[in-house]
């Protein structure tokens, strides 16, 4: 068998395509423009590159982007205190603080200090909250573009049993929490996952890896799942983003996997774009909340 390449490239186009269409609506309605900022501390390569991809598309969505570069000797107080600031801006919708930030620095303290209706990651456990109870604000970037890209491709998960390798804030628990809801972003076929969690305390992990209809991996490992682990006919969902020398690559073997699976998402070019494509819809998520929420527009609601 050769697997289907499930082209999460073409399906973040298709919802960048979506947003526009709705960015322009609200624009005309509120006159507002929608404005991400983000905060970079420190000199990390792959920080620098990821906060560029991110400002490139708030400029070629329409949205505006502010970027805050800070040195890497930044204390935590100076960092609280810009999140403050930018927690007050009325002209700022959405605010994302780039990780890892300096071992130096108390990161839980300064994620908590962005205002939940900002947090446009949804770290804030007010957010997480919400999500785990089934009425999100936001939904997490990296797990919504997964569960975009397997409701686009038609794969339905409802009564599938899915298991999810990582158990990080930012990817593995809450795709598992996405996936055990009764409704996803595509309906019901987009949720009621049987789903189990992996970590690296899990004993025979390929037992658990063999049992899934929809294996799902953030493990930040090249080659962590190799062919054995994978039954015949399985969708896996590569989430890993690894720099081997010049190339950039996933957790999964993709070459061997792709032979026995049914269906598979390529790195580069699977859940990446998707990811940037849900932070957009966030942010204008996050504006056109404080639009109709703001006093005097109350009557338009
Ligand atoms: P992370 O915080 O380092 O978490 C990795 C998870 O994998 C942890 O839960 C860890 O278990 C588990 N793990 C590590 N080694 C394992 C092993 N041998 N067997 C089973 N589980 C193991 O990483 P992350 O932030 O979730 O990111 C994971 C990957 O996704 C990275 O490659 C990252 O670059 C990528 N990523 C991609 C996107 C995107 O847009 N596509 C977005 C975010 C992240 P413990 O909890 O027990 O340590």
């Amino acid at each position: 068998m050769s697997a289907r390449i499930l082209d999460g490239k073409k399906i973040a186009m298709d919802i960048r395509g979506e947003i526009a269409a709705r960015l322009k609506r609200f624009q005309e309605q509120s006159g507002i423009t929608p404005c991400l900022a983000a905060v970079l501390v420190g000199d990390d390569p792959a920080s620098h590159v990821y906060v560029r991809n991110k400002e490139v598309a708030c400029q070629k969505a329409g949205f505006e982007s502010r970027l805050y570069r800070l040195d890497s000797h930044t204390s935590t107080e100076i960092l609280l205190q810009l999140l403050d600031t930018l927690n007050h801006d009325p002209d700022v919708h959405g605010i994302l603080v780039q990780l890892p930030l300096p071992k130096h620095i108390d990161e839980r303290r300064v994620l908590d200090r962005v205002q939940p209706k900002k947090d446009v990651d949804a770290f804030a456990p007010e957010n997480v909250g919400l999500l785990s109870q089934g009425r999100p604000r936001f939904l997490p970037c990296t797990p919504h573009g997964v569960m975009q890209l397997l409701h686009r491709c038609e794969i339905p998960i409802s009564g599938k049993e899915v298991v999810v390798v990582g158990r990080s804030d930012i990817v593995g628990k809450p795709l598992v929490s996405l996936c055990l809801q009764r409704s996803g972003p595509g309906g019901t076929s987009n949720a009621n996952a049987t789903v189990t969690c992996c970590h690296s305390q899990t004993e025979d992990l390929a037992s658990m890896t063999r049992r899934a209809d929809v294996l799902m991996v953030a493990v930040g490992q090249p080659k962590s799942i190799t062919r054995d682990m994978v039954k015949p006919g399985a969708v896996v969902i590569d989430i890993g983003i690894n720099r081997v020398g010049d190339h950039l690559v996933g957790d999964v073997d993709f070459e061997a996997v792709s032979q026995i699976a049914s269906a598979i998402t390529p790195v580069p070019g699977g859940i990446g774009p998707l990811t940037i494509a849900m932070l957009l819809e966030n942010t204008l998520i996050a504006a056109e909340s404080a639009w109709t929420t703001e006093p005097s527009k109350e009557g338009r609601k």
